[in-house]
């Protein structure tokens, strides 16, 4: 018997569970800052988002290292970024290198390498060897759990939680609303402004905007309980060569991975490993994200049994948890009023409507906008950018930056009766700064100021 390729399925009814100002859809870390951004500033907020949990990447990816916000010279990325570090900070589960060991004088010294490298907070961009210390904060993914469940509480947020995104509500160019798949059925919400902060670009991709599609290693994280991270540094620095090939070893079984491939935590003894890296992967594709999570959990398995046997500080090592998502870094990305390039980004170039910034870039408000659609902002690492500038500009605080600029733009709009693209970015600066952000209205020093960029 032949089956057709395709079904037509009956229109259903969707029922009509919250009418907000500001819907958020992902709750991810820009998801987090622009739901916690727009409802500071006064507008009503509903945040979806398909797990049990907030975070993305950063919890339940656990990508567990903050970066790209100092730009050798100064913290860049500040705002709900920094106060989640200070939150997590409080309770022992976030770790950064304190202003005295990040003064030029010390801070590319050999004793600060070995203080501060298996945390992974130095800056991996620099040419000089050892690398400096830079700003950047490792930590822990169930305290940023907590940390975003005080955030989103504290600011008065609807979450709504297990909540999966299917489909944009549109009407004559503009978004009214989305709807959910729950297991209470199909929920619609509506509002006057939709952020898509799903990281894949689902809701404006739903709503037809364009997009390019890109992709990237995928990478099934873990973490490692029982490791003497003591003994494992004394051996990596009093006997470099054995421990250059058990190393070399170990990163040939695990198949990709940076140079270090096991960094500390706020946990004593529980080491994060950023491997494997897989090729050939489309983060869109169930069949694919389905042979990754085979393929990641295998080589894992692989690799932890040559490491307990070979590695000192590893010999009573185990497995605390595998990433509960395999970690995709790019699939579909905007293609918006303004496509941010690799130049732009290598060269620094600023841009008079910059609502963001990373380590040394810059983003402007118009790549966090649509063409053709109207209501709809888009914060997080499918911004408007190619696939080559996209790989180099997409960490989590510079993510959690766009974030905070699209909830303020969106309450601006909302407040002065307007649409989001009659938003002016100066005010969307004005008002990032004056809330402890930095949009990079200010460019440093080596910024690159060019009149056709704006
Ligand atoms: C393996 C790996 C290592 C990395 N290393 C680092 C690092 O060391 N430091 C660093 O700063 N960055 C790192 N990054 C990059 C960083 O983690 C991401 O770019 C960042 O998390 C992007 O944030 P986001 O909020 O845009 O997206 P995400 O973190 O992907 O969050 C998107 C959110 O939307 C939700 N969502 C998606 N679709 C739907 C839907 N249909 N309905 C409802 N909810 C939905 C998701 O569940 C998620 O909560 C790494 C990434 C990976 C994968």
């Amino acid at each position: 018997m032949s089956h057709p390729s395709t079904i037509r399925e009956a229109a259903r009814d969707a029922s009509v569970v919250a009418n907000t100002d500001v819907i958020v859809v992902g709750g991810g870390p820009a998801g987090l800052s622009a739901a916690v951004a727009a409802a500071r500033n006064g507008s009503k907020v509903t945040l979806l988002e398909r797990y049990p949990y907030l975070g993305g990447l950063a919890s339940g990816g656990m990508v567990l290292v903050l970066d790209d916000m100092h730009n050798g010279l100064e913290i860049s990325v500040r705002g709900i970024a920094m106060e989640i570090i200070e939150r997590m900070a409080k309770w022992d589960l976030a770790i950064f290198p304190p202003e005295s060991d990040r003064r030029e004088e010390v801070r590319g010294t050999q004793d600060m390498w070995r203080k501060w490298s298996r945390w992974g907070v130095f800056d991996f961009h620099s040419r000089t060897k050892p690398h400096p210390v830079i700003f950047a904060a490792a930590f822990d993914p169930d305290g940023w759990k907590r940390a975003s469940d005080d955030m989103v509480r504290e600011a008065g947020i609807d979450l709504r939680l297990h909540s999966w995104f299917s489909h944009a509500i549109v009407e004559d160019g503009r978004i009214k609303g989305v709807v959910c798949e729950t297991k209470e059925g199909r929920q619609a919400v509506l509002g006057n402004v939709v952020i898509d902060s799903t990281g894949d670009l689902d809701v404006a991709a739903s709503a037809g905007a364009e997009f390019a599609d890109g992709a990237y290693i995928v990478t099934t994280v873990f973490r490692l309980g029982g490791v003497d991270t003591d003994a494992a540094e004394r051996f990596e620095y009093a006997e470099p060569e054995r421990f250059a090939a058990v190393d070399r070893q170990a990163k040939r079984i695990i198949g990709g991975s940076w140079n270090y491939w096991w960094l500390k935590t706020p946990l004593p003894g529980i080491v994060w490993c950023n491997c494997p890296h897989m090729t050939g992967f489309d983060g869109m594709k169930v069949a694919d994200l389905t042979r990754a999570e085979f393929e990641g959990r295998d080589r894992i398995h692989a690799m932890v049994d040559f490491v307990r046997a070979n590695l000192p500080g590893f010999e009573k090592c185990h497995i605390i948890d595998v990433a509960p998502q395999t970690g995709v870094r790019q699939t579909r990305l905007l293609q918006g009023d303004y496509v941010v390039t690799k130049e732009d980004i290598t060269r620094r170039v600023h841009f008079a409507d910059s609502v963001a910034r990373g380590r040394d870039y810059y983003t402007p408000y118009r790549a966090m906008l649509p063409q053709g659609i109207d209501q709809l902002l888009i914060a997080g690492r499918h911004y408007s950018a190619t696939p080559q500038a996209q790989r180099i500009s997409r960490e989590i605080p510079p993510c959690m930056a766009m974030g905070e600029a699209a909830g303020i733009a969106a309450a601006l709009a909302l407040n002065a009766d307007k649409t989001v693209r009659q938003v002016d970015a100066t005010d969307i600066q004005r008002k990032v700064r004056a809330q402890g952000g930095d949009p990079g209205d200010q460019p440093a020093s080596n910024a690159l100021i060019l009149e056709a960029a704006e």
